[in-house]
């Protein structure tokens, strides 16, 4: 059977339907567009997703967590101010603008989801994970979070309260993680080495020494 070209709704005419269905050709498609129209620069664009990817990364967040667990005024400033604490450790930038550390205890675990689309601190943690941008995790962190927690392997005492923070443009959240056990003697650099990405996110916690 030939194709019906008398139904208009999904012929030629319409030019969604000349966009590919994979976001990511989706994302290809509009960029190439925009690139020929001269709306921007393809050499820019490398450059900024080169820099969240490969230069920045969640060690900066990683360092900030490390001096939170060290210095109890910074810990005070970064819970007071997260934006203001961080910007002067050199880590401003865009999509960090408005940054709110929320820090994990013995009764409270903090998670980050943004339920709209992906947003993210990237000065402080790079460029998200896949699976933070996937509609699973934006629907169920929410809805479960004790279930997607434990996919990670995450399994909280019962009386701990997991508290799931709904980032936005405005507002990205920095989960602090607990100080691991046994992390006495570390000096900073070791310690923000047991600070992993997704403990800085709420879906992991930061490892043993
Ligand atoms: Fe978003």
């Amino acid at each position: 059977m030939p194709h019906d070209h008398s139904d208009h709704s999904h012929g030629p005419d319409h030019p969604h339907t000349l966009l590919p269905p994979e976001p990511a050709l989706r994302v290809r498609a509009l960029e190439t567009l925009l690139e020929r129209k001269g709306l921007v620069d393809p050499a820019a664009l490398d450059a900024i997703i080169d820099t969240y990817e490969n230069r920045i990364g969640p060690r900066g967040g990683a360092q900030v967590v490390a001096r939170a667990w060290t210095e109890p005024e910074f810990r005070a400033a970064l819970l007071e101010d997260a934006t203001a604490a961080v910007a002067d450790m050199g880590l401003y930038g865009r999509q960090g603008e408005h940054i709110v550390a929320v820090e994990n205890t013995g009764t409270v675990h903090n998670m980050v989801v943004c339920t709209l689309c992906s947003c993210y601190p990237w000065p402080l943690l790079g460029i998200p994970p896949g699976w933070y941008k996937s509609d699973a995790y934006r629907a169920r962190a929410v809805r479960e979070p004790r279930k997607v927690l434990a996919e990670f392997g995450v399994t909280l005492p019962r009386e701990t309260a997991v508290r799931v923070w709904d980032s936005t443009a405005e507002v990205r959240y920095l989960v602090v993680p607990r100080r691991p056990e046994g992390a006495e003697g570390l000096d900073k650099e070791a310690l923000a080495a047991l600070v992993t990405r997704d403990s800085m996110i709420g879906c992991g916690l930061a490892v043993n020494p």
